[in-house]
């Protein structure tokens, strides 16, 4: 596990420790023993899985691409992660990702444990029928520990609707006779996909965000006014006024967040800025949301990058470096890119009071640290992006039942219970000046710890 998610998943288990109303059977040596355990189980993946892939390319040569399958904790229920194609996949970012999923599932009370994949490759720099083939072939050298209840992959980064069809018809193939709908999640809707999947995650991270600084703060501002806790002050100080509002990533998650924040006016939103792997577009006045979507729909995702673009949509903005989205003078920065971007080099130079992590794992430690000083509000990754795997569940259920939900039904299902997990987290948050990861983190390792407990695993 990396040493970020690491050391807070130790504090929480030192905090539950000297705890003694938790687990209060455990005693003295007994106590220090499980709590070792516990720490020993957490840290670690039960299962690492390494192929490297054969596919002959387009050009007829024959490569090895590498590729992993890393399951961290299966407490909960079957595995459950995406799989990322990007080329700096590497074993300890795929082991992190997995562990992350552990703790989102137990924080959010979904049936699955932790699971994480990815692929070596730029899936850019491949062709359709290439990505085919490593879909197939990822699907064969690992048909063995996964299935609708071992080990259930979704898309991540790289990968969508496409990968999972044509993963989920291998296995389908590998499996005879078996069921094989809750095998992937992220189908698309057609191949027993669930309605509201593609825009679960961009959707409740925007929730999550406004859950929390708009409906919450509403509820609960009469004893929330006199405290002087920093993050109530950084929350009461953007409440009920115009927001502006820069995301950076404008792909599945980046997009749909950005949509939401455009499309909800009563909250005096405006999107100032959007950036992708090319560039920043920057304007005070607010940019129009839905033709960068529409320009990017036809532009293998990217948002236009030249001036000429920029007139031929109409669409008045400032072209800047890809990185300065990170910089600018905006209330909210949603992250819905990579892991790392803000971090001890360039930490300083954000200036956004709130933050909140549509990408996994996108401010370092060492960052989180110096922002958490200074009262910045960072709605961890764990909280604001588990829409995607809530509504992998629902998902999952349908596959089961093989009877499907409305659109309406699963944004229903979803929002309530990322609001039953906000509603479970806010209040200590908001009493007691503990970050709000670490309020996260402290949930889903109590939960963790005391289904090991219970399941007898500690001894
Ligand atoms: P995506 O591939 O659809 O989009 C990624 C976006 O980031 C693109 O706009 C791309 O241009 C941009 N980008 C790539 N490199 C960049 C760079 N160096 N600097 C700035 N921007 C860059 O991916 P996604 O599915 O939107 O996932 C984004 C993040 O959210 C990832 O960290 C992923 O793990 C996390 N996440 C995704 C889901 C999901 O359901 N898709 C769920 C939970 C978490």
């Amino acid at each position: 596990m990396a040493s970020q998610t690491g050391a807070i998943v130790q504090q929480s288990l030192n905090a539950l420790m000297g705890d003694s109303t938790f687990l209060p059977n455990l005693q003295e040596q007994a106590r220090e023993q499980a709590f070792l355990s516990l720490a020993a189980i957490l840290s670690t993946p039960n299962k690492v899985h390494k192929a490297f892939l054969r596919i002959t390319i387009d050009n007829g040569n024959v490569v090895r691409i590498p590729a992993y399958r890393i399951q961290h904790n299966d407490t909960l229920g079957p595995y459950k992660g995406g799989i990322r194609f990007h080329e700096s996949v590497s074993e300890d970012e795929v082991t992190n990702l997995a562990a992350l999923m552990t703790l989102k599932n137990a924080l959010h009370e979904v049936p699955f444990g932790g699971g994480k994949g990815g692929v070596v490759i730029n899936p850019r720099t491949y062709s359709a029928k290439e990505l085919y083939l490593i879909c197939k072939k990822y699907v064969q050298y690992f048909s063995d520990v996964l299935g609708p209840d071992k080990d259930i992959p979704a898309p991540d980064m790289g990968t969508g609707e496409r990968e999972m069809d044509w993963m989920m018809a291998e296995y389908k193939s590998i499996h005879p006779g078996q069921p094989y709908l809750g095998s992937f999640t992220g189908k698309s809707v057609i191949n027993g996909g669930s309605l509201g999947r593609r825009e679960a995650t961009g959707k409740g991270v925007y929730f999550a965000f406004r859950y929390m600084l708009h409906d919450f703060l509403k509820e609960q501002r009469s004893w929330l006014a006199g405290s002087t806790n920093p993050f109530v002050q950084t929350a009461l100080a953007h409440a009920d006024r115009p927001l502006s509002i820069a995301v950076q990533g404008f792909g599945n998650v980046g997009s749909v967040a950005a949509l939401e924040a455009y499309k909800c006016t009563y909250l005096h939103n405006k999107v100032v800025a959007v950036s992708d792997r090319n560039v920043t577009l920057y304007n005070p006045d607010g940019l129009s949301v839905p033709a960068l979507l529409e320009y990017a729909a036809l532009h293998q995702g990217d948002l236009p990058a030249t001036e000429a673009a920029l007139v031929a949509l109409d669409i008045k903005a400032q072209i800047l470096g890809r990185e300065e989205v990170l910089y600018l003078d905006v209330d909210v920065l949603i992250l819905a890119a990579l892991e790392e971007q803000i971090h001890k080099d360039n930490v300083e130079r954000v200036k956004a009071p709130i933050i909140v992590e549509g990408a996994n794992a996108p401010v370092t430690g060492e960052a989180d640290v110096v922002l958490t000083a200074k009262g910045t509000i960072i709605i961890p990754d764990i909280l604001a992006n588990a829409g995607g795997v809530i509504v992998s569940y629902f998902e999952w259920l349908q596959g089961r039942e093989t009877q499907f939900f409305s659109e309406d039904q699963v944004y229903k299902m979803l929002y309530d219970k990322m609001q039953k997990t906000l509603n479970s987290i806010l209040p200590a948050y908001f009493g007691d000046p503990l970050p709000l990861r670490q309020n996260c983190y402290n949930h889903a390792v109590m939960k963790l710890s005391t289904m090991l407990y219970r399941q007898g695993k500690l001894y």
